[in-house]
């Protein structure tokens, strides 16, 4: 069976970034042999969210490769030049594209790697290969859209997966009913719900808002209710100060310091990213709030200060009992459908790597993104997006993916070019 210098979990832009790196140091006389393995059938960025009216978060100028390489052919200036919008994108003003426009330059990049690519396909473990004690290559198992089971062998392993769904206890055991689903699945599971008419949202960041904001805007029929734990909807904080803690040179800072210092840092910037919608959003919202009483008719609430006590379905709908964190109280809404925006889990990639987990104490993480192992392990896995407790609230964003990728490239061309594997990436980075 073929060797690979390197597999890569996922083809999101963590891993496309990754992809890109890899060719410049290609170019500079190290091949690698590598491959990616996507589960969705194409390239697709957050696709349920890809909502008409959603902008992006981050300056255009944190895309995939300017950071570490301004002169690179995928930098998002030159994909406005192939596509001829440059001029037009000059004279919007902005540095926040669309959602729907950055999601087609990541695809336009993506398609310059559709040989390591393989779409459709889901790895599902990750197995050691053994020779006597020690462990030198990986048996990397996926399954395609039709299981089909499928085994490939490498040397080194990248696992950037993103996400997955955080679902809150009490909705837990309602997984499989259709009209209870997760903001990553909001635009498919909102069109096969034609019918419903009153829909909560629980949550109160970016994905909350905007959806919000989306069905708003779908039919005067809908009624919508906007639930959430805090006394008020936050702004996200983006201004200049504050947005220095996602500069490249901050993942050191972070990095050095010690766990209740992590800690206390994350504490404090929280509200840069999680339950923190924009605040034309928030704007916008109100505006609409204040609309209903001048006319009179209420169509939507903003219901804060509660959380969801308990959940009974039937036939006829969701009835949801929400519990006033104050009082106690409890009241009781009905609906047709409920939309947990309540946010994502990174810790999938343990699941995956639960094979490997006696070799990989804690699944802990050096500054340089590999994970660490025990003496008698030699392949490299590396995690993207999984490391915001050590590396900072960036790492699960796009603020350092065209450095994070340059450095973790340069830790595969050294250890290729060494290959017992006995070196560490601190080594090879200093
Ligand atoms: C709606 C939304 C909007 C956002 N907007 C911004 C923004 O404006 N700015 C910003 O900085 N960040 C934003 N983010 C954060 C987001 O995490 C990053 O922008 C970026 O998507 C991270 O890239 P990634 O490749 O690490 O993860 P992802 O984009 O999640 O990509 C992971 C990929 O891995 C694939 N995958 C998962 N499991 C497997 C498996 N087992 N086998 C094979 N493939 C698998 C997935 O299908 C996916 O394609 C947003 C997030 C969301 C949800």
């Amino acid at each position: 069976m073929k060797i690979y210098d390197l597999l890569g979990i996922g083809f999101g832009p963590s891993n496309i970034a990754l992809a890109i790196s890899l060719d410049e140091l290609r170019q500079l006389g190290h091949p690698l042999e590598c491959l990616f393995i996507e589960k969705q059938p194409n390239f697709a960025w957050h696709r349920d969210m890809l909502l008409n009216d959603a902008d992006m978060q981050i300056s255009f100028l944190k895309d995939l490769a300017t950071l570490r390489n301004p002169r690179s052919h995928f930098t998002f200036t030159n994909y406005l030049f192939e596509k001829g919008r440059l001029q037009d994108f000059i004279n919007l003003k902005t540095f926040f594209p669309s959602r729907q426009e950055f999601n087609d330059y990541l695809c336009w990049a993506a398609s310059h790697f559709e040989n390591n690519c393989i779409y459709h396909e889901e790895v599902i473990e990750v197995l050691p290969e053994k020779k006597g004690n020690e462990v030198t290559l990986l048996r990397v198992i996926s399954r395609d859209h039709i299981g089909n089971v499928r085994e490939r062998l490498t040397r080194n392993l990248v696992v950037s997966i993103g996400g997955t769904p955080k679902i809150p206890d009490s909705f837990r055991a309602l997984r499989n009913d259709p009209r209870i689903f997760h903001s990553s699945q909001y635009l498919s599971s909102i069109a096969d719900l034609g019918h419903a008419k009153r829909i909560a949202i629980i949550g109160a960041g970016q994905s909350a808002t905007e959806i919000f904001l989306d069905l708003h805007g779908r039919s005067s029929e809908l009624e919508i209710d906007l639930i959430m734990r805090g006394r008020a909807m936050h702004p996200s904080d983006d201004s200049p100060s504050v947005n220095e803690i996602f500069n490249i040179e901050f993942t050191d800072y972070m990095f050095s310091r010690t766990p209740e210092e992590r800690e206390r840092l994350l504490k404090e910037f929280h509200h840069t990213n999680y339950a923190a919608p924009d605040i034309d959003q928030i704007e916008n919202i109100f505006r609409i709030l204040y609309n209903q009483k001048v006319t009179g008719i209420s169509r939507h609430s903003v219901i804060t200060n509660h959380i969801t006590h308990e959940v009974e379905t039937s036939e006829y709908g969701i009835r949801l009992q929400l519990a006033d964190l104050e009082t106690q109280q409890i009241q009781e809404r009905d609906y047709d459908a409920i939309i947990l925006a309540t946010g994502y889990l990174r810790t999938h990639h343990q699941t995956i790597l639960a094979p490997l987990a006696t070799y990989l104490p804690n699944f802990s993480v050096t500054r340089h993104y590999r994970i660490e192992s025990t003496p008698n392990f030699k392949p490299a896995i590396f995690v993207q997006g999984a490391s915001e407790t050590t590396h900072g609230i960036s790492d699960s964003l796009l603020s350092v993916t065209a450095v994070r990728t340059r450095e973790i490239g340069d830790a595969l061309a050294s250890l290729t070019h060494n290959e017992a594997g006995t070196i560490t990436d601190r080594r090879v980075i200093a």
